[in-house]
Formats: C-alpha cells, sequence, structure tokens
C-alpha cells in the first residue's frame, strides 16, 4: 500500500479512482460507480471503507469496491465527498462474502452488505458504550433499620441472591434510593448484561463420556457436524467446551441461537465461564449497543460472539468454530426483505474461508439437515440421553374429542388434576397456547378436521372476502361448507382463542398467579427478561405463553408442561407444518423436569393419531424423521426436492395475475425438468392494498434456474407497477 502512494507522489499526474457501490438497494443501481479521490483524502482511501459521494442529486454513502489509478485525462469524473468511517467496515473475507451471497439470492450487492452491518454504522452513527446499574444486597446492613413493605420487597429479592437491574423493575425509584442511602443495597455498574448475581466460582462440570466424545470428535477434524441431542442431553456444555478448546488455541467462535431463546439465562451462562471475552448481540441492546459490540468484535477485543442469525457476519479473525444451536429453527431463515439468506449456508461458506468447522445441534435437527447427515455431507453426532441418568419428561397425549363434556373451558380434566397437583406441591408450570398460523383455516370444533388441498395436502386457507378455501401451492379453490365432511356435525369454526382468554380461565378454576407472555405483553423493551426473573423467583405459578416459552427457557422448579391446544400448527398452509408442531411440542416438553424434579407433559390435541403428535409421546424424533420423509418424498417437497417461491405482487390484482401467468409461461420454455405451480393468490393475499400471487418451483437439478430467474429479475426491475421477489428455500409460503 506504501509503495502506491510513493508512486503517485512522484508521477502527481495520477489520480486516484475507486469503485463505489451506493447504498440504494434497487436492481437498477446495483453496480459499482466510478469517482475520482481528491488529494486529501488520498491517505484515507482503503478497500472497505465507506465514503460519501454525490448520486445524481443526492449525497449517498457506499463502500469502496476497489481502488486504481489512471490518467487524469482518461475521463470526467466527479469526486467523492467524503470518508465516513476510516476503519474498515468490509474486510476482505465480507466483500468476497457478499458477492457469493448476491449469485445464490439473486439479490443485490449492496442488501447483502448491509445485512452485515449493525443499523447505527449505517446511519454513521457512533453510539457510546452503555453501563447498566445493578443493585446487590449488602450483607452487612444495619438490622435494626425499619422497612416499609415496597421495601421489605425489594430486600426479599435480593436476599434470594437477585441482582436488580434498574432500568428492568418497575419498583419504585424512590424506595430504591431510600435502601441505598441506608446500606442495605449496594450499586454496581457493568457494561455487561446480566441477571444473575453470582459471586460463587464458576466450577466447570466435568463431562460425559457421551459428551467428552462429541468434543473429541468435532475438534478432532474439520467438517461440518450435525448434533441430534435430546433436551437437556448437555449440549450447551459440549458447545462451551469446542469454544474452551479454541480459545486456548487463540481461535474465535460464533454461537448462532434463535432470538427467542437467547435469554439472559442463556447468556449468563456462557459469561459465567469467558467473562469479557463474549460479545452478545440481541434485541435487548439499543442501536448504539449494537454496534458497540459490534466495534469489540472488529478490534478483536471480544473472541466468542453470541447472537440470533445476523451474527452469522460477525467480523471475527481466525474462526475456529461456528455453531448453530436449534438449527431447525426457521429464525435461520431471513424471509423479507432480501437477501433471503440462511444462516446456515453463510456459516458453512465463511467455515470454508476460515478453514474451521460448524456445528449444528438440535434436539430434532430439520429434515433438511437430518437427511444430509444421514448421506454424510455432513458428520452425524448424538446425544441420545439426558446427563447423568435423569430421564425425560413422561408425556401424556390427551384426547380432547373424548374430554369434550368433562373439560370446563379449554381445560380438559387431566390438564386440571395436574395443575392443581403441582400448585399444591409447590412447583411450577409452563403452559403453551399455540397461536401459529391461527383463524385462517376452518376446523371442526367437535372432531378437529380440517380441509386440505387434494393435490397438495396443505391445509386450505380461508377467505373471508369470497368466502371460499384455496390452497396457496397450487390455486385449488373449494366452496365453504357447514358441516362437517367427517362427523357431520354442524361445528366448522375458524376463530382462534387468544392468551388473555385462557389467563381468564385459569384465574377461575384455580387460586393461582399467573404470569403472561406474548407479543402483546413484550412488547416493551426489557418486559421479556423482567418475567423470566421474576417466574425464576416464584413470584407467579403459571407462566403461559406463545411461542416464546418453548425455547431455551431453563426453570429448575418447572415440573408441569401444559400445552392447551397442540393442533393449531399443523394447520399451517405449509409442507413443514407436522415438522415444525413435532418440534414445538418437543422443545416445550423439555422445559418440564430439567433439575432433581422429574416432569411430566400434558399436550391436548384433536388429532391423536396423527404422528407428529402421538411421536411426541416416547421423544422418538427418529420415527418421526423416518416417517416425515416418506410423505415427502411422495408429494416431492424438500428435501428431495428444492423448492423455490417467485412472488408477484402489486396495486392492480388483474395486472399482476396475467404477469404472472406470463412469467410461468417463459419458464415452462425455459426449464425441463421444474415442476411449476401457481400463480396461486398467497396466504396474505391483499396487504396493504397490495395484492400478491406465488408461482412455486419444485426442482432437483437445474442447470439454467439461475440463469432464467435472473432474466425474469432483469425483465421487471424498472417496471413500478410490479415487484417480483424470489426467494430459494423459503422458510414459510407467505
Ligand atoms: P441442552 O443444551 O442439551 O438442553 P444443557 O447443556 O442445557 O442441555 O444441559 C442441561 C442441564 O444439565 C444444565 O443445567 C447443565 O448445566 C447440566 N449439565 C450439562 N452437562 C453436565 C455435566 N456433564 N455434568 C453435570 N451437569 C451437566
Ligand atoms: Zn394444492
Amino acid at each position: 500500500m506504501l509503495s502506491f502512494f510513493v508512486i503517485i507522489d512522484i508521477y502527481g499526474g495520477d489520480t486516484l479512482i475507486v469503485g463505489v457501490l451506493v447504498e440504494i438497494s434497487a436492481k437498477a443501481v446495483d453496480k459499482v460507480f466510478e469517482y475520482s479521490v481528491p488529494c486529501e483524502l488520498e491517505k484515507d482511501i482503503k478497500v472497505g471503507i465507506r465514503v460519501s459521494v454525490p448520486f445524481g442529486r443526492m449525497t449517498l454513502e457506499g463502500f469502496v469496491m476497489e481502488i486504481k489509478n489512471s490518467k487524469s485525462t482518461d475521463k470526467e469524473l466527479k469526486e467523492i465527498i467524503d470518508v465516513v468511517d476510516k476503519d474498515i467496515v468490509l474486510n476482505s473475507e465480507l466483500l468476497e462474502l457478499g458477492k457469493v451471497m448476491r449469485d445464490n439470492t439473486l439479490s443485490t450487492l449492496i442488501s447483502c452488505y448491509q445485512v452485515m452491518l449493525p443499523k447505527a454504522l449505517k446511519a454513521g452513527n457512533t453510539g457510546n458504550i452503555k453501563y447498566y446499574t445493578y443493585y446487590k444486597l449488602n450483607n452487612d446492613y444495619d438490622k435494626s433499620l425499619k422497612f416499609n413493605d415496597t421495601q421489605k420487597k425489594i430486600i426479599d429479592m435480593v436476599s434470594k441472591g437477585s441482582v436488580i437491574r434498574k432500568d428492568l423493575v418497575d419498583i419504585s425509584l424512590s424506595s430504591l434510593n431510600t435502601l441505598i442511602k441506608k446500606g442495605v443495597l449496594l450499586e454496581e455498574k457493568s457494561e455487561h448484561y446480566r441477571v444473575n448475581y453470582s459471586n460463587e466460582e464458576f466450577v466447570k462440570p466435568v463431562l460425559t463420556n457421551e459428551q467428552q466424545a462429541v468434543v473429541d470428535s468435532v475438534i478432532g477434524e474439520t467438517n461440518t457436524y450435525l448434533l441430534y441431542g435430546v433436551t437437556g442431553s448437555g449440549k450447551t456444555e459440549v458447545y462451551m467446551e469446542i469454544i474452551e478448546h479454541y480459545l486456548n488455541m487463540g481461535k474465535t467462535s460464533i454461537v448462532l441461537v434463535p432470538e427467542i431463546s437467547l435469554t439472559p439465562q442463556m447468556i449468563d451462562r456462557f459469561e459465567k465461564r469467558f467473562g469479557k471475552k463474549i460479545a452478545a448481540i440481541h434485541s435487548g441492546l439499543s442501536d448504539g449497543e449494537k454496534y458497540d459490540e459490534y466495534r469489540r468484535i472488529a478490534r478483536g477485543e471480544a473472541s466468542i460472539v453470541i447472537g440470533a442469525r445476523s451474527a452469522v457476519f460477525a467480523p471475527l479473525k481466525n474462526i475456529g468454530i461456528i455453531i448453530i444451536d436449534e438449527e431447525h429453527s426457521d429464525s435461520y431463515k431471513q424471509s423479507d426483505p432480501s437477501p433471503r439468506y440462511h444462516a446456515r449456508d453463510i456459516a458453512i461458506l465463511r467455515s470454508k474461508y476460515h478453514k474451521c468447522s460448524v456445528l449444528l445441534g438440535s434436539a430434532t435437527p430439520s429434515l433438511e439437515s437430518m437427511a444430509r447427515g444421514e448421506k454424510g455431507v455432513y458428520k452425524l453426532l448424538s446425544l441420545p440421553h439426558r446427563v447423568n441418568g435423569k430421564e425425560l419428561p413422561k408425556v401424556s397425549i390427551v384426547d380432547m374429542n373424548k374430554e369434550i363434556k368433562r373439560s370446563k373451558g379449554h381445560f380438559s380434566s387431566i390438564l386440571i388434576n395436574s395443575i392443581n397437583d403441582r400448585l399444591e406441591k409447590k412447583e411450577q408450570i409452563i403452559l403453551l397456547l399455540n397461536r401459529r398460523g391461527y383463524s385462517s383455516f376452518v376446523t371442526c370444533k367437535n372432531c378437529g378436521y380440517t380441509f386440505k388441498c387434494p393435490n397438495c395436502d396443505i391445509t386450505l386457507t380461508y377467505h373471508k372476502s369470497s368466502n371460499t378455501l384455496r390452497c396457496h401451492y397450487c390455486g385449488y379453490g373449494g366452496k365453504v361448507v357447514d358441516t362437517c365432511p367427517e362427523c357431520k356435525e354442524k361445528a366448522l369454526n375458524n376463530l382462534g382463542v387468544g392468551t388473555q382468554k385462557i389467563e381468564e380461565e385459569l384465574n377461575k378454576l384455580f387460586n393461582c398467579r399467573v404470569l403472561r407472555m406474548d407479543f402483546d405483553t413484550t412488547s416493551k423493551k426489557g418486559m421479556h427478561e423482567k418475567m423470566i426473573e421474576s417466574f425464576k423467583n416464584h413470584e407467579y405459578d403459571i407462566l403461559l405463553g406463545t411461542q416464546m416459552v418453548a425455547k431455551g427457557l431453563d426453570f429448575s422448579n418447572v415440573t408441569l408442561v401444559g400445552v392447551i391446544n397442540a393442533d393449531t400448527s399443523l394447520n399451517i398452509p405449509d409442507f413443514r407444518s407436522s415438522e415444525n408442531t413435532f418440534s414445538l411440542l418437543n422443545q416445550v416438553a423439555g422445559r418440564s423436569g430439567r433439575s432433581e424434579k422429574t416432569g411430566t407433559v400434558v399436550i391436548q390435541t384433536y388429532n391423536p393419531e396423527h404422528y407428529a403428535i402421538s411421536l411426541c409421546e416416547k421423544h422418538d424424533y427418529i420415527s418421526f424423521y423416518k416417517q416425515e420423509m416418506m410423505i415427502r418424498r411422495s408429494l416431492k417437497y424438500p428435501p428431495y426436492y428444492y423448492i423455490c417461491n417467485i412472488r408477484v405482487s402489486g396495486k392492480d390484482s388483474n395486472y399482476i395475475l396475467s404477469e404472472a401467468l406470463k412469467i410461468k409461461n417463459s419458464l415452462e420454455r425455459n426449464f425441463s425438468s421444474t415442476i411449476i405451480l401457481g400463480p396461486s393468490s398467497s396466504s396474505l393475499f391483499k396487504m396493504n392494498n397490495t395484492y400478491r400471487y406465488n408461482i412455486i418451483l419444485k426442482y432437483k437439478k437445474e442447470d439454467n434456474l439461475y440463469n432464467v430467474l435472473s432474466k425474469v429479475l432483469d425483465h421487471y426491475k424498472t417496471n413500478p407497477k410490479i415487484k417480483v421477489d424470489i426467494d430459494f428455500n423459503p422458510s414459510q409460503m407467505i
């Protein structure tokens, strides 16, 4: 680099020219534009930095993609305006990765780079590190002091070992301040994110033989591994042991977890073991805090990054291992906006660059990954038992068809009795209300029957406007009838029940304290953590919630998990609905009996015979996998076929449909073996006055695929009336 600038100095007549990719994510603009560099900025110019440039009448920011020098007389180029950030924001690995992503997802290059960076960096906004204030008990406080009820409550909380984080509690600040003044509480500032304070020495558990064997395999050979380990089998301990191995070698690690399970409990476990080497990126951080964490990572101050999907782009150097926990989770696929990438694919790409291993872990691996494991594309490892001989919880499946007369509201007599039993024993309960896919389908209240597409075996979606049932894969349409074809009862409904209703029922049926956790009650920043903390402190008996309560939580006093309605997620119009249901039920069951006390699980269902439900009884993932694979094969779904969704949307539904048909026709002319379905109206057919149609491709191998699809995108890229989006391996069909 140095010699390069010397040459410029000597021959003064040359100008530095840079290729800049500007920040407009439109297909039509997605290319590198050339600018010249004014002398005073030359010394700061590097590939991968951010600059501001004139673009038409606007000033835009962009990334320097390349540097060349040329005779100033070559052409009249505009000059860059400024260097926004002297540090490199995209290193050479990430610059290359972006190009591969663009090619694999058919998105714009700029969108691929933007998704790698924290928001604050994009705005050029440099936030300061925020410190959290914690309060803990001063053990030597004057016991003769008198306290009011609020103060007593606070003292009680901290005496149990809790630490109060100022921004997470809604107890009065004046009480807190009084307690500090009286020397009862000690204030502590920390940059770190944690809920529990613990001054006990960290003791690393001795790994079981099964765990040690997994660790030895992974550190023994560079590969992509799939670890199938039942809930509570000690996967997280295995991850930490592997990370420590690489840490000792001076290497870094990435751990991806679904956002929902990125709880304080999880982060706390890693921080206890690795302290300040951890950078945790989670939704509880402000944009400024995310930026700070990102900077720590880029500067090499953190060696272990934990975060959700986008943490896969963490700018670590010298990576030793990339771990994806709960690898089956659909949160690893970005659906909207583009780039529609899967974190698993990015992890594998990065592992090639770093010559490191990838470890995918799950109690219910995705069918795609398990199939690759069986074929040997991934190396399969397993932890079939819970640690130290602990049993998996006993699962009872309750047939709600038979219970209907004995049940009260949404509660079967079995679930009612189990709840009463736990309340008496002062043990805690988690209740799952399965809300996925509610109210878009019609189901029979009497027998649980749902209407399915005769071609695709996909639940038909109810369209209120036309009072019809439609298949979103192939477009099949059916009339809504009012008697159930199965049991002949007039009991069809399409109404869902909410958590609030269940909460009311609980309060009527039991004398208990219910904590409701759903998207409404957790939308306020910090509420999620606060709820987890108060449930842990046994301020509540029952934690009632949506999917949020199913993952990652570890409460030793929870001995009963109840599922109010196992079926709803079975009815989502998606070929993965059985897989998602099995995995959700298995996950939530895994929350029960994680400590000394044995746990039980009660699953209420109208479809007790459905394999996605009946196989939960014995936690039998392998049988589920086999059965589901047979269905996938016969209906030509992944992992036997790839799926690609082409979404065509716009305000004029007639125009959109006719263009969608044209696209389909041209695809039919160009593809040889691909199955083309649709165009069919999407399950979110009309959104914000925009109509959406899907064309679904099923293919095994289609040489022309990317070529043809990018021509389709090119054809429409400047047409404002229509938007074409392509999603390879979509995680959901909307
Ligand atoms: P998973 O991630 O598979 O659900 P965890 O790693 O959370 O399992 O382990 C479940 C529980 O068992 C945790 O409380 C953990 O601390 C404990 N545990 C894991 N491995 C061991 C071990 N080798 N010895 C003792 N306890 C362990
Ligand atoms: Zn169909």
